[in-house]
Order: C-alpha cells, then sequence, then structure tokens
C-alpha cells in the first residue's frame, strides 16, 4: 500500500530541511527523504565543520600575536588536533539535534533512507512517486506517492582524472575534514573559495601549505583588487601561492607525494587536497524514470524551480546556480510558494552575498569591478581599514571595502571587502540592495563609531568623493 503526501522532498539538508519547514507552515503535509542526516553537506561537511576548524585556528593566531597586544610569557602552546575535531564535532551535533528537533516540531515525516523516483506506475499514472530503501535494513521498502517532488539531492566534490582520490593521501574536502592528525605539509589544488578557506586555517596551525591554482588568480569570481589582497596576505603567512599552474600527476611514493607541475619543478608533499569545485547529484535516484532533463551541470529548471515535469522541483547544489547553503534555503522556500501558487519574485543571483571565512575574510554582494555591464557608467569608492579605528583595535590594519555605484541611477551596484569580519559585514550592503538603497542613503545613515561598518560608509561617500576620513 503506497502512502500519500503533498510534498516529498528527496534530500534532507540545508536546501531541503528549509523547504520542508516552510512548507509545513503554510500547511501542507510533508516528507523528508534522507540517505544520511538531516543538515546535509552544509552542516555535516561544509559550512559548519570548516568555520569551527578556522575559528580554532583563528583563536591559535591571536594567541600567536598576544604580545603585540601587550600580552607577555604565553609559551608553551601546542594544537590539540583531536580536540579541536572533537569541538567541531559537538558543535555539529547540537546543530543537528536542532534541526531534528525543528522538524518534529512542524510535523514533517523524515524518512532515514534513499528514495529513487518512479515513473508512471501503477501507484501513480504521472512520475514522482519515490521508493524509499530503508537505512535499516529491517524496514520494508515503502512507496510514498506526493501531489509534488522537491529534488534536494545536493553536490559531491569534483575529482581530476590524473588526481584520483582515495580520501587517504589524495583528499578531498569530505576526507580533510577525517583526519586525525595534521600533516606536515600540503598541496591544494585549487584557489577557490573551499581551496582558500583550507589553506587558510591550515597554515595557521602550522602546515606547510602551496595552493596551485589554473587560472590567473585566487577566486576568479571576486574583484580582482580583492583576490590580490588575499594573495598578498596569504603569501605574508608563508602558504606558497602558485597561478596559472597546471597539475600533471601525483605519485604516491612511501613517504610522500611527488606533484609534478607544468613547467615547474616538482613538489614533495604529505597530503594533497583537491579543491577544483562540486558536481551536481543527478544520477543513481531514478530520474532517467522521468521526462525530467538533466546533465552533468544540473537539472534543469525554470525561474521557479520547476523541472520540465511541473510538479517535480529541483533546487540548490544539484541545479546549475551557485552552490551556496543561503542559496539553497531561498531556491527551496520559493519553489514551495510556486507550489503553493503563491506571487513570487524570481531570486537575482547577482544580488545573494558570498562569503570566504579565511584570515582575513572576503565578502561581496552584487557585482564586482570585472563584470559590471558594459553599458553602465560607474564610480567606484573605496576605503582601506588602514583609517578604520575598530580595524586597528582589533588588530589588523589590512583590507579594503569597494563601493560601486551607478553614475546615472545613483544606484548601489556592489560591495566588496577583504578584512576583519568581513563576512558579517556584507549583510549591511545586502540589505542595502534588497531595500534599493543608493550609496548615498548607506553614507547618510548613522554607523555607531568606532565600528567595521565606518568602513563601508566611508566608501559609499568615496563614491562621490565625500568620504571624511580618506
Ligand atoms: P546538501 O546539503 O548536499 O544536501 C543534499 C542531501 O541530499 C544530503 O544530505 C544527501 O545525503 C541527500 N541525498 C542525496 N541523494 C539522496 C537520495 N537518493 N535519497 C535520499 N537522500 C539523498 N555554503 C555556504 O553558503 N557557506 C559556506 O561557508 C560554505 N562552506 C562550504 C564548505 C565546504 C567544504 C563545502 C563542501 C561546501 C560549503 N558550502 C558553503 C556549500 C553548501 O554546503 C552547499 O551549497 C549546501 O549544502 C547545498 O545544500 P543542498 O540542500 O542543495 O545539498
Amino acid at each position: 500500500m503506497a502512502e500519500q503526501t503533498d510534498l516529498l522532498i528527496l534530500g534532507g539538508g540545508t536546501g531541503g530541511y528549509v523547504a520542508a519547514i516552510r512548507a509545513a507552515q503554510k500547511g501542507l503535509d510533508v516528507t523528508i527523504v534522507e540517505k544520511h542526516k538531516l543538515g546535509g553537506t552544509c552542516l555535516h561537511k561544509g559550512c559548519i565543520p570548516t568555520k569551527a576548524l578556522l575559528r580554532s585556528a583563528e583563536v591559535f593566531d591571536t594567541i600567536k600575536d598576544a604580545a603585540t597586544f601587550g600580552i607577555d610569557d604565553v609559551t608553551n602552546m601546542t594544537v590539540n588536533f583531536g580536540k579541536i575535531q572533537e569541538r567541531k564535532q559537538s558543535i555539529i551535533d547540537q546543530l543537528h539535534t536542532g534541526v531534528q528537533g525543528l522538524c518534529k516540531k512542524n510535523k514533517i515525516r523524515v524518512l532515514e533512507g534513499e528514495g529513487a523516483i518512479l515513473g508512471p506506475s501503477i501507484f501513480s499514472p504521472v512520475s514522482g512517486a519515490v521508493a524509499v530503501t530503508f537505512t535499516d535494513k529491517s524496514k520494508e521498502e515503502e512507496i510514498i506517492v506526493p501531489k509534488n517532488v522537491i529534488i534536494a539531492t545536493g553536490s559531491t566534490p569534483r575529482s581530476l582524472p590524473n588526481l584520483p582520490l582515495d580520501e587517504k593521501n589524495i583528499l578531498s574536502s569530505d576526507g580533510m575534514l577525517e583526519l586525525e592528525e595534521l600533516p606536515k605539509s600540503i598541496a591544494i589544488v585549487g584557489g577557490g573559495v573551499i581551496g582558500v578557506e583550507w589553506a587558510s586555517l591550515l597554515n595557521s596551525l602550522g602546515v606547510e601549505v602551496t595552493i596551485i591554482e589554473f587560472l590567473d588568480r585566487l577566486l576568479i569570481n571576486e574583484s580582482a583588487t580583492i583576490s590580490r589582497e588575499l594573495k598578498k596576505s596569504l603569501e605574508k603567512r608563508g602558504i606558497k601561492v602558485l597561478v596559472k599552474s597546471k597539475v600533471e600527476k601525483a605519485t604516491i611514493n612511501k613517504k610522500d607525494i611527488t606533484v609534478e607541475i607544468e613547467g615547474q619543478d616538482a613538489l614533495n608533499v604529505e597530503k594533497v587536497m583537491v579543491a577544483i569545485g562540486r558536481t551536481p547529484n543527478v544520477d543513481g535516484f531514478g530520474l532517467q524514470n522521468t521526462s525530467v532533463k538533466y546533465d552533468q551541470k544540473g537539472i534543469e529548471v525554470n525561474e521557479f524551480y520547476q523541472t520540465t515535469e511541473s510538479h517535480i522541483y529541483a533546487i540548490g547544489d544539484c541545479i546549475d546556480t551557485l552552490q551556496l547553503a543561503h542559496v539553497a534555503m531561498k531556491e527551496g522556500e520559493l519553489a514551495v510558494s510556486h507550489i503553493l501558487e503563491e506571487t513570487v519574485e524570481p531570486l537575482n543571483y547577482v544580488n545573494v552575498p558570498r562569503g570566504v571565512y579565511t584570515n582575513p575574510e572576503v565578502a561581496s554582494v552584487g557585482y564586482v569591478k570585472e563584470n559590471v555591464p558594459a553599458d553602465k557608467k560607474v564610480k567606484v569608492g573605496t576605503f582601506n581599514f588602514a583609517g578604520n579605528g575598530k580595524a586597528l583595535v582589533y588588530g589588523g590594519d589590512g583590507g579594503v571595502v569597494e563601493v560601486i555605484r551607478d553614475v546615472d541611477t545613483d544606484d548601489l551596484l556592489g560591495v566588496s571587502i577583504i578584512g576583519p569580519h568581513a563576512t558579517d559585514l556584507i549583510s549591511e550592503a545586502s540589505t542595502a540592495i534588497y531595500l534599493d538603497a543608493s550609496p548615498i542613503e548607506i553614507g547618510e545613515a548613522i554607523h555607531p563609531h568606532p565600528t567595521l561598518s565606518e568602513a563601508i560608509q566611508e566608501a559609499a561617500l568615496d563614491t562621490y568623493g565625500k568620504a571624511i576620513h580618506k
């Protein structure tokens, strides 16, 4: 006997569980099928664990720098990586319990097992019924027949044919999180967000780090100035950054790994991390039984996240949009609104805030200088954190804010930041863009003193040549 439900969500990661809660709040009967753990990549293998590790690295950096703050004799410091990992896990566990509690509170049925979408069958004349194979093997397979489906199956680390992942010597970000001991040295292939975050944290904890990036700069989607500042800052900390460099192969020796790079000397390192992006999960759960279109870039959807079968939606990392947790959450909420026939304003992906949790942090929203449409006349205002009192008090004077103003419309087109707490600061800019505020409104709004946010105010004023402290 098949069970009926209003909405079945395949995958209980960030996008999936948020969509489920929103749908349940709006009165739908919701079922989640999750084969691993509620919370998905972000909670168990992504955002939260990496930020927990980065926080330990930041504490260590601060203590190393204690003498600068007048705290002498901080000696005999050691990194206890086991304890760092334990702290990380306890944060994950606490949040995981929280997500489970939220699903329970919202009366969401959570089925622990693997779901596979069926084509038209005796259970339903249209595709979209889902067969669930339970993790608990003593339970019999169940068929759920939903009115609507949201696919939120996420993504998996991408590998390179010449660098096959074994998660022991050559690791993805998943394998890195399982390390029991820190390596002495590592080559990180890929200078995108995940690569630079790991580089920053491992360097802080004493690992010798080399980043190998194929393109001509780190964080290719950020402003070139910010990329340059980040590279300078990572190099100052002792990280070796090789750009325009192509890894040819890695040979695992008895005691180390030889990494061969085209036209350059080979490197010998203890571990290699491959951080070259993530592939959408589109295979292995029955899409071929439906007429949903998909390829290796992801599941094809319209602006309301409907696939080519209009009652089947797809959101998050498994579609070809920005692979970010807050994007997956928003897409989930919008898909639910569309299912409920509410008015939906499609998401403007340019205005999604982006954060990189390196030391120093990087964040941006809207356009960066390099991708402003050619027909727009812009003025870029800047402000260095060296002129910001709170940044000096905090102990970091590096970094800059860039604000882009449309000269004809006075619109705020984008803000990029490298510096302390950039990932928190960017929310002001994100809200300002959402509310259609102009840079002069940011400049005229009172910002408390001394705060790092004054750097955004000053950069906004600088787009009119009116910064006070510049
Ligand atoms: P996921 O969270 O991956 O969830 C998919 C879920 O589907 C999984 O739980 C999986 O088990 C389940 N599933 C798949 N197939 C099936 C099936 N057949 N049956 C049942 N269940 C299934 N984003 C940020 O915004 N900020 C960050 O700081 C950040 N840091 C990151 C750091 C790292 C190292 C990584 C890897 C990612 C990071 N991300 C970050 C990205 C973020 O984790 C993803 O964008 C987000 O998790 C996507 O959510 P999702 O719901 O689409 O997929």
